[in-house]
């Protein structure tokens, strides 16, 4: 030592990695003990600490990196730190305590690792090209920025809160954007459906494509990336693809100096690893089983390393974390638990007009999670009730409006009505748009029948009535008492009409679109509504909308019908009631296989294998396939039998070939979704063999051709059917029947069988639209006939496919596999 000089006792400290969480230590320890550490910080990028969430408004251009560094060079001058920016840490020597890069070794007395989080890259073909980049660091930033030309097409891998921060941030400096997403709606893990379909819209509003559901297959190109394809086969052009589909703790060099590593860097509560001599803090440490991927927690961590660095007692313990979205115009907030579960009840408010949604989640007394969307000055609020674990019985009523709520405002039943344009049509018989009959009230039409004498409006099958009401309603104001119609369930107070009505006057496509347009007062609809807003959808929107099979009854998710013992009953389709030997044989074979205890012949002219376990199910189905057959459909809102008589091949009476045409029309119509089941009968001649005059639509044939009748039941009602039209020709039986069925389709009411239909729009109606209108009967025909094009699939072979089958399996019993 040389004379004079104090001795320095001051510890080696080495950081690993610049980034926030370490940024945040160094601050909390050159506040609180300034110079008791000798400190060297190496990071693997060239530069210091610089706000990373800040990158995003880096790449819309809001901001400049100048603007977001938090700690510059005379900082770390100052602190009198030793930076080695641009160096990796290679190696921990953790029996000598070296750290090693490249460039040589550091010793320590103490270290601590912040290595952050490396981007996930999903191992698909061509995820090496040029001109793929990940979303981490200024780098990536300015990759994607170099990339960006107006004009030029961005494919964004991910619909999480980074990938559509780089979303919005391209489509800002001109690039067509596409985001690719692997789930259902956007931001999953933070934003429920709803939520979620807001902000899809808003990202589509500004121009940004979202295929949902969207698996990436590969990413083509040859020198660099041309394009993206998915597993549905859909191809788009990419002249820059980013990959943010999550990130992993880098936990790389801890693993090799074998720390202990699970997901994450193992740490206890005072962020010290295995080792205690290394601590470990940010998003690469792993505590209590838990991961971190947002900067207040990290925080938190800081302080604690920090004040355990100096020697003090100090524990990290996880609070809830909120989420932002940093996309102007987008504002949505969510925070705490919001999955769905027992013991737990939703309070949900949506105002269509202003496309706000808010909902949260009670368990008890206490506030457990928030979704909202488009309004969330409140957010903090209910952050702070649910950090504080507030008791909110008191305020329950009300909690929904926030802080500042005094008296209770509901929901206007009105606004989706409101809402809707001029051009908007309400009538869909007559073609009369909104502003037509606001005209007529206007006007001095100030009742129901008057609209309807002046505008034509709902004087035809009468289904949107409720909703030419509700136009006068909102119109008059309280000049007009709204008559009290039956809402569709408890989550809405329109009727069934009026949602149909809707959903194609708003043109919503999905079941989230529909709650939220329509202001559903509960979160994710009922056993009630469910089931009859994806027939809904399905019915107006064949090409664009995809089945909710969770918004199905069992026997419809399951594809055969549940007995009363959980067993299954499965019903080939004989097309008209025809079989072979062949399919005699295949079903016999079947039967033995599967252990079938009853094989019956139904009232339907089909055979039923009853008692089939759950887990034989696919097999059962693929024996099917294999022998020429498709599933039955017994358990469906849709055709289930045309059943038929011998007709004139074979019978001294038939006038006509009934079994022919029942297996023309049963080829024509099964597959089709329909409110409620549908059976046809088709008889040779008026003996009627085939009981065609109990059915939802029964053919007779006569001398001069075609009897067809409609709306007969022989269920809990049982009533014959009433005279639709009499035809000369087969071609005529065709088209009239689907453009019926259409008919039925578009206008009944879910779970209405067509005898319902019938009673409520009246049979002049339904002859005015399919007999005497023939260019409305050829347009029905064709919408049928373009649903058809997407739907006359059989569901057994896609569900009897290999890696479908797993579903369809009981849960493994673990205790065999102990025993073994
Ligand atoms: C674009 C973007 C937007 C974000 N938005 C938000 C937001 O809105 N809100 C929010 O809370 N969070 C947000 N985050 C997340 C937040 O930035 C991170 O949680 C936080 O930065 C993690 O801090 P960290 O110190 O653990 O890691 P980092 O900040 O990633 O720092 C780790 C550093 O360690 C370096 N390093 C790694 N390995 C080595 C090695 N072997 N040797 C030397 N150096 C190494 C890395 O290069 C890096 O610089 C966002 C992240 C990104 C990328
Ligand atoms: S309905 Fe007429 S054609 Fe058909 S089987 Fe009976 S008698 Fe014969």
């Amino acid at each position: 030592m040389i004379p004079g000089t104090a001795e320095r006792k001051t510890e080696k400290l080495v950081v690993i990695g610049a980034g926030m969480a370490s940024g945040r230590v160094l601050e909390h320890l050159m506040t609180e003990a300034p110079g008791a550490f000798d400190v060297t910080l190496f990071n693997a990028e060239p530069r210091g600490n610089y706000n990373r969430i800040m990158l995003s408004p880096v790449l819309s251009g809001e901001k400049t990196y100048a603007e977001i560094v938090t700690h510059d060079d005379d900082w770390y001058a100052q602190q009198g730190i030793d930076c080695r920016f641009g160096e990796s840490i290679v190696k921990i020597d953790r029996a000598n305590k070296v750290v090693y890069s490249n460039a040589g070794g550091v010793p320590y007395d103490k270290l601590v690792i912040a290595t952050g989080s490396a981007p996930f890259i999903i191992p698909v073909p061509g995820k090496d090209l040029p001109g793929v980049v990940s979303y981490r660091d200024l780098d990536d930033t300015n990759t994607m920025i170099a990339a960006a030309r107006p004009g030029a097409q961005a494919v964004v891998i991910g619909g999480g809160l980074l990938g559509l921060e780089a979303a919005a941030g391209l489509a800002l400096r001109g690039m067509e954007v596409t985001v690719i997403h692997l789930m259902g709606h956007l931001m999953e893990r933070q934003l429920d459906p709803s939520a979620g379909y807001l902000l899809q819209k808003a990202l589509e509003a500004r121009g940004i494509r979202i295929h949902c559901k969207g698996a990436t297959k590969a990413i083509l190109g040859t020198d660099r990336v041309e394009a993206v394809a998915l597993e549905d086969g859909t191809v788009y052009g990419a002249d820059l693809v980013v990959m943010a589909v999550g990130i992993r703790p880098e936990t790389r060099i801890a693993t090799d100096a074998h720390l202990e590593v699970a997901r994450g860097i193992t740490v206890d509560d005072a962020l010290r690893t295995s080792d205690p001599a290394i601590w470990a803090v940010g998003e690469c440490v792993e505590h209590d089983k838990q991961l971190f991927g947002l900067v207040a927690p990290l925080y938190d961590q800081a302080r604690v390393v920090a004040a355990s660095l100096l020697g003090h007692e100090a524990a990290f313990r996880p609070v809830q974390t909120a989420t932002k979205l940093k996309v102007t115009g987008c504002d949505l907030f969510s925070a705490g638990d919001f999955a769905e579960g027992p013991g737990r009840e939703d309070i949900v408010f949506r105002d269509p007009g202003r496309g706000v949604y808010k909902r949260l989640v009670i368990e008890g007394d206490r506030l457990i999670g928030a979704v909202m969307y488009g309004d969330t000055a409140d957010g903090g609020w209910f952050f702070g009730l649910i950090k504080d674990g507030t008791d909110i019985s008191a305020m329950r009523d009300t909690l929904i409006f926030g802080p500042a709520f005094q008296g209770g405002p509901s929901a206007d039943p009105l606004a989706a009505v409101a809402a809707l344009p001029p051009e908007a049509e309400i009538c869909g018989c007559n073609g009369v748009c909104k502003g037509k009959i606001v005209s007529a009230i206007e006007g001095g039409a100030t009742t129901l029948d008057a609209v309807r004498a002046q505008t034509k409006a709902s004087s035809s099958c009468g289904t949107c009535t409720g909703l030419v009401e509700q136009v006068l309603a909102v119109t008059m104001g309280d000049a007009f008492v709204l008559p009290t119609a039956q809402p569709m369930c408890k989550c809405t107070r329109h009727t069934h009409e009026d949602v149909r009505r809707l959903i194609k006057a708003q043109g919503l496509k999905s079941i989230p679109a529909v709650m939220q347009e329509l202001g559903w007062t509960s979160v994710g609809g009922c056993a009630s509504c469910r089931p009859a807003l994806n027939y809904y959808l399905l019915s107006d929107w064949p090409l664009d909308y995809t089945d909710d099979r969770q918004a199905r009854f069992v026997n419809e998710r399951n594809h055969a019908n549940i007995q009363k013992d959980g067993t299954y009953s499965v019903v080939p389709r004989m097309w008209g009631g025809v079989t072979t030997p062949d399919e005699l044989r295949a079903i016999a074979d079947a039967a033995d296989r599967y252990n079938v205890p009853m094989v019956k012949v139904t009232g339907g002219q089909r055979i039923d294998l009853l008692g089939v376990r759950k887990e034989d199910l696919p097999a059962i189905w693929a024996d099917f396939n294999a022998a020429g057959m498709v599933s039955g459909h017994a358990y469906s809102k849709g055709l289930r039998t045309v059943k038929t008589c011998v007709g004139s091949e074979f019978c001294r009476f038939g006038t006509q070939d009934s079994t022919g045409l029942g297996i023309r029309l049963e080829k024509h119509l099964w597959g089709s979704w329909t409110p409620a089941k549908v059976k046809l009968g088709v008889s040779g001649c008026p003996r009627n063999c085939a009981e065609a005059t109990c059915k939802d639509i029964g053919i007779v044939c006569v001398d001069s051709g075609y009897q067809i009748s409609v709306a007969g039941a022989a269920g809990m009602d049982v009533k014959e059917t009433e005279l639709l039209c009499t035809v000369a020709t087969e071609d005529e039986v065709m088209e009239i029947v689907s453009a019926f069925v259409q008919l039925y389709r578009e206008n009944s009411r879910y779970l209405h069988r067509i005898y319902k239909f019938v009673a409520k729009t009246g049979l002049d109606w339904c002859k005015a639209q399919v007999v005497a209108d023939l260019d409305n009967r050829r347009a029905l025909a064709a919408r049928f006939e373009l649903s058809q094009s997407v739907y006359r699939t059989d569901p057994w072979a896609e569900h009897a496919a290999p890696r479908e089958r797993a579903k369809w399996q009981p849960l493994a019993d673990l205790s065999l596999e102990a025993a073994e």
